[in-house]
């Protein structure tokens, strides 16, 4: 090491001990949930991120060297081939790697954060920088360990670029030229949508160098092995290109050339259709609706998951302002130290862009304010430091930016402490998951919200019909429909929906090509059914299946998972099967309350929500209007975990019931579509009917069904 200079030392110690600290924040819930064993399965933490799933089955499917045909399995995404290389390379389990792996890769912010500090000649501006944006609200909350997502790398990746780029305008070397290109090659890997950030860094330096610095050649050798980099081709040939490019930008006598290579790049960019899906957002800005509609044929109106996953909509300035610097005055500070360090640092100018990713927050949801974390983590830090510069004594100079920077850390680190973020599952669950995969095939279908179906794939190793990343109103009617409405309707659709979801991707497989060129959207499966059943109302179809239509072949076993937990989110389950395809229609919201928490007063039990119970006359009060109940029905667990029911009817023309799920504590209070649908039925009361449905697992936490036709 004694070839170092000081500055190189110093710069190295930084790195350290901001990476250290960051990692070491994040274990602190680590050591909170140190002995709750809920949350651990094999031995280790389970993730807390849903998506995480989707990663962690493509890691596995790389490993293991196979995977199912459609099974989904995202074997060819960045953050699953990242992962299968650490879990085979290094000595831990799986589940450590993927546990562990946020963790390490995001305190890597650190770097680029501290080396662009390094070319302002302020490297303590970067450890104070470095120390915050680390743990920044919203970047640890998306980072933190167990969740892992993309996330991990995707301020990491744009802050290397800042920071190549930064260094490529203030020393003009050429091997930022290859940097820059390599970073966006690897950020383009990781997260293929960072095509915007990179587009707009690009338009910077394009108008930087026409306004400032028009006659340096340089700019424009950056500006087009950046467009090479983008375009929208494979990267195993961008990589090859940019390296070529890079040798003649290095070659004396073909400097004359370099304009016409920018022209040639920003050519081959649109020809090679880079700009595409920018169109395609704006195109989906535009036409952001609640309902999405068919092509042509019978123009089926689904309903969208825009209604109900709505993280946007109005956010309050200070949730904002804490999300990006953990406190109102640290991120007041932050917007105004920003501003003064870009007066004295015109470069970090080039800063804009993330900056305007982060405040997208107040339209685009709350998701993007880390983006803005880092960069604006060194406003603040650079007004700390200047203060410290007019401190007379060294020592003086070291306790300003210690104390200041512990008073901006704090109310982060209070953060930390407080978000006590639980596993997607806890063991018990886990274990159903388990045993499930011991009986289904990798080749049969489980039928679930959404919500578990990455877990459910990564789990059970089976295919689902809907997950995290297909959810769209078209894929969730089937299934919703299915888990709303009586078992004998939703056995039939639960075979149609597989077997036409299968017949799909086969289809595609075999049209690939004419599907492309004429830029085919296919028809929905329901909308399959019901033109090969011989209706032209969706509706007339869903009747039919009330009577004996002919089902499809049966190429596969079909399983229906039902947890527990989604008593939490039976009702947004059911909206999207309660909307009228033919004409977008929502129909009434059916009535499903459940009440965990309830006081009984003699013979008034109060469910809370102005819904009261009135035992003695056995009717029921909701909104102070009083209805007769129909049934009462009461379940348990016997000493050998059999459920027993206790099932009273109290008024037969009646239409609300009760059940009174001792052993969960739970009320609900259903109407009688509710009662009668195949998840109260199944998982509630264990009511099912034997010609079409077998027991598989049952437990507290969740069921599974087999289905027998
Ligand atoms: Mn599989």
């Amino acid at each position: 090491m004694g070839t170092l200079t000081k500055e190189t030392k110093l710069t190295l110690l930084y790195m350290a001990v901001a990476f250290f600290f960051s990692v070491a924040v994040r274990m602190i819930w680590y050591y909170q949930f140190a002995d709750y064993e809920a949350f651990k399965f094999n031995g280790q933490f389970m993730i807390n991120t849903n998506d995480g799933y989707f990663w962690a089955e493509g890691a596995r499917d790389i490993l293991a060297g196979v995977h199912q045909e459609n099974d989904l399995s995202p074997t060819t995404t960045a953050a699953s081939q990242l992962s299968a290389l650490f879990a085979y390379i290094l000595p831990f389990s799986f589940e450590s790697v993927i546990l562990f792996m946020p963790i390490f890769l995001s305190s890597l912010i650190v770097i680029p954060i501290i080396l662009i500090a390094k070319s302002l000649d302020n490297l303590e501006l970067g450890l104070v920088a470095a120390l915050l944006a680390s743990i920044g609200h919203s970047y640890y909350n998306r980072t933190m360990i167990g969740y892992y997502d993309t996330d991990m790398l995707n301020i990491v990746l744009p802050m290397f670029l800042l920071w190549s780029i930064i260094w490529a305008i203030k020393t003009n070397e050429d091997k930022y030229l290859i940097i820059t290109a390599l970073d966006i090659l690897v950020y383009r890997w990781w997260y293929p949508q960072s095509y915007a950030l990179e587009l707009s860094f690009f338009g910077l330096i394009l108008l930087y160098s026409l306004v400032f610095d028009r006659k340096n050649l340089y700019n424009y050798k950056l500006l087009a092995i950046m467009m090479f980099a983008m375009l929208n081709i494979d990267g195993f040939i961008r990589f090859p290109l940019v390296i070529a490019v890079f040798y003649i930008f290095r070659q004396e006598k073909f400097q004359k050339y370099s304009y016409h290579i920018l022209a040639a790049s920003i050519v081959l960019f649109f020809a090679s259709g880079g700009f595409d899906p920018i169109w395609s957002q704006l195109k989906g800005y535009v036409f952001k609706d609640a309902v999405t509609a068919g092509e042509e044929g019978l123009k089926l109106h689904f309903y969208s998951v825009m209604q109900t996953v709505r993280e946007a909509g109005h956010i309050p300035f200070n949730v904002f302002a804490d999300r990006i610097s953990g406190h109102v005055v640290t991120f007041i500070a932050s917007v105004a130290g920003f501003i003064y360090l870009a007066y004295r640092h015109k470069i970090m100018l080039l800063a804009l862009p993330l900056i305007g990713l982060g405040f997208l927050a107040s339209v685009g949801g709350l998701r993007f304010t880390i983006y803005a974390v880092p960069v604006l983590a060194f406003g603040v830090a650079f007004l700390i430091t200047e203060i410290a510069r007019f401190m007379p004594t060294k020592r003086l100079k070291f306790l300003t930016i210690a104390a200041f920077s512990l008073a901006v850390l704090y109310p982060n680190i209070v953060h930390v402490q407080d978000y006590k973020v639980p596993t997607v599952f806890n063991s018990d669950e886990v274990k159903i998951l388990e045993e499930l995969k011991g009986i289904a095939d990798r080749e049969d279908y489980v039928v679930a919200w959404w919500d578990y179906g990455y877990p459910l794939r990564y789990y059970s190793d089976v295919k689902t019909l809907i997950d995290g990343g297909k959810h769209s109103g078209e894929v969730n009617f089937p299934v919703s429909f299915m888990l709303t409405n009586p078992q004998d309707i939703s056995a039939k659709m639960a075979r149609l929906d597989v077997e036409y979801t299968e017949k799909r991707f086969k289809f595609i497989k075999e049209n690939e090509e004419l599907i492309k060129d004429k830029n085919l959207t296919l028809f929905s499966n329901i909308e399959q059914m019901t033109k090969e059943h011989g209706f032209s109302d969706t509706n007339d179809f869903l009747l039919s299946l009330q009577t004996d239509l002919k089902l499809p072949e049966k190429t596969r076993d079909i399983y229906f998972y039902l947890p527990y937990r989604m008593m939490d989110i039976y009702q947004t389950v059911e909206m999207f099967s309660s909307i009228n395809l033919m004409n977008a229609e929502m129909k009434n919201r059916s009535l499903f309350y459940a009440s965990k928490s309830f006081k009984q007063e003699q013979n008034i039990v109060n469910l809370g929500n102005g819904i009261s119970l009135d035992l003695k006359s056995a009717t029921i009060t909701i909104n102070n209007q009083k209805a007769p109940i129909k049934r009462f029905v009461q379940t348990m667990y016997d000493k050998d975990m059999k459920l027993q029911k206790d099932i009273k009817v109290a008024d037969s023309m009646a239409e609300i019931n009760v059940i009174y799920m001792s052993n969960y504590n739970t009320f609900l209070v259903l109407d009688e579509k509710t009662y009668n649908s195949l998840y109260v039925q199944l998982l509630v009361l264990e009511e099912y009917d034997r010609t079409l449905f077998e027991e598989v697992i049952t437990s507290p936490q969740a069921k599974v069904y087999k289905l027998k036709i």
